[in-house]
């Protein structure tokens, strides 16, 4: 009984998968070369992979198009592409526990996030597209004349994925599950930073049944690899989730050929406390809306706009819980910030700590790396932003928080749209007519009121303005993957 109750132990896993994925077959690079991935909590090199270039990708994608069209998985009834999305899902929960490691180990993420968000999310997000796969109907259509007319939904085609190093495994699971659940094929890159846990994942695509060629992984790095499957003109389409600079790079090299898109970006999230708030409430959801994931969240609130009567308060709060985070080992089930995903990320924000502080914004508590090895920031608040700061106007994708006083609606309005992104927001308040207002004229893809950070793979998530195109989860990211096709008969 008592072995039962033990705390469960968390170590870093055994590395089973260090080969890209081809056409159903585990190879390395075409030319031999490969590139290490390192532990940012330790700095030590975890392992080599390999540095997929543009012949791999070639090699990639023409065993998607052979999966399209010549493979089983375009015969196959889209019922049973859903039993293969939930049998995966399945395999995921039954090595929940190495995946997660996988994840802690490569990202540096805290082992209680990687098991208790990361992984219960990307289940979910297959079982839910896996619902999908057989509900993707054409309309009949009454036009004019005598005629029968109809559309079918057809998948686009293959699909290029290009996801990023925050959230490795639901990154896989938010782009696998729509184009699987449509009837595409993929070629996929994970980023440079964080490849094992994608290969893992693969290797459970390849034992739930999905047919050779159907999933391909080609690692490498984004200006040789990933700017290969964007110019290559067998893909169909892009999905990519990363900065708005690439996305920028992306949508030029496609235009060639004109490619779908589809870009999930960057964000400086408005998140906005009125003084009628439930101001405890609203201090535990900013900690979390801003410092989960280490502050490396695309949707992270890091311009917190507080109301000028409860300002002085809502800081004083807000300390007080930043200094409660435990910054340390992820493996450790009590810690709940870990280091930063690599040297440059690291580097970066301790850039903007400085800019922030050299603008006269007071730093009210971090502001300092951890001694040592390890790429570890402290929780870092700023206080007394003011709306043209570079911390209050660029995206860190850090563990540091901006509070910019305000005093009015309308003026908190139009300052939180004051930014060319547009991924989320929220508000916090208990008058129910002002948050609704707030939620209408914020222009961001996600509003929260009362909550921050809320997923779920049925709402759909992307970004107004540029932070993106098009919308992921939900039935919406279906039509990132499907074709409409209209068909019309005489009937005379
Ligand atoms: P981050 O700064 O968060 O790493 P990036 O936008 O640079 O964000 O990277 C996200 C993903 O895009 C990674 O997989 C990366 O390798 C890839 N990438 C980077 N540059 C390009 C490019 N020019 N073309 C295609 N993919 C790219």
């Amino acid at each position: 009984m008592s072995a039962t109750l033990a705390a469960p132990k968390f170590a870093p896993p055994a590395i089973r998968q260090t080969k890209m994925l081809i056409g159903g077959e585990w190879v390395s690079a075409a030319d031999g070369r490969t590139f290490a991935t390192y532990n940012p909590a330790t700095e030590e090199k975890i392992a080599e992979v390999p540095e997929g270039s543009a012949r791999d990708v070639d090699r990639a994608v023409q065993a998607a198009r052979k999966a399209l069209e010549q493979g089983p998985w375009g015969k196959m009834d889209a019922r049973d592409r859903g039993r293969l999305l939930n049998k995966l899902a399945d395999l995921v929960e039954q090595n929940l526990d190495e995946l997660a490691a996988l994840e802690t180990l490569d990202n540096g993420k805290p082992i209680r996030d990687s098991r208790a968000a990361d992984l219960p999310l990307v289940i979910d997000c297959f079982r839910y597209y896996a619902g999908w796969a057989d509900k993707i109907c054409g309309q009949t259509i009454p036009i004019r004349g005598n005629y029968f007319c109809y559309t079918r939904r057809e998948p686009v085609g293959v699909a290029g994925q290009i996801i990023p190093w925050n959230f490795p495994l639901l990154m896989v699971a938010w782009k696998w599950g729509p184009a699987l659940a449509a009837g595409c094929t993929i070629v996929m890159k994970p980023a440079e930073q964080t490849p094992l846990s994608c290969l893992r994942m693969a290797e459970l695509a390849m034992e739930a049944g999905i047919p050779a060629g159907v999933i391909n992984i080609v690692t490498g790095d984004g200006p040789n690899c990933g700017a290969a499957i964007v110019a290559h003109p067998g893909v169909d389409k892009i999905a990519f989730t990363g900065e708005h600079r690439t996305a920028q790079l992306i949508m030029a090299n496609a235009a060639q050929t004109l490619k779908r898109l589809t870009f999930e970006l960057g964000g400086k999230s408005p998140n906005v406390i009125f003084a009628d708030s439930d101001l405890d409430a609203a201090v535990q959801g900013t900690e979390f809306g801003l410092f989960f994931n280490q502050g490396q969240c695309c949707c992270a609130g890091s311009r917190v706009f507080v109301e000028r009567k409860v300002h002085a308060e809502f800081v004083d709060k807000l300390v007080s819980r930043a200094k409660t985070r435990k910054l340390g080992n992820p493996f450790d089930p009590e810690t709940t910030q870990g280091p930063q995903v690599d040297q440059a990320q690291f580097e970066k924000i301790l850039k903007y700590i400085e800019l922030g502080k050299q603008a006269g914004a007071v730093c009210v508590t971090g502001g300092n790396r951890l001694p040592g090895k390890g790429f570890f920031i402290e929780p870092t608040v700023f206080d007394h932003v003011t709306d043209d700061m570079p911390i209050a106007t660029d995206e860190i994708f850090g563990p540091v928080l901006s509070v910019l006083p305000f005093d009015s609606v309308d003026e908190v309005i139009g300052r939180a749209n004051n930014t060319f992104y547009g991924l989320a927001a929220a508000v916090w308040t208990r008058d129910v007519a002002k948050a609704h207002r707030f939620a209408a004229s914020v222009r961001a893809g996600t509003v929260w009121i009362n909550c921050y950070d809320v997923f779920d793979a049925a709402a759909p998530f992307g970004g107004f303005k540029m932070s993106g195109m098009g919308r992921e989860l939900g039935e919406q990211a279906l039509a990132n993957y499907t074709e409409y096709k209209t068909v019309t008969m005489s009937l005379t």
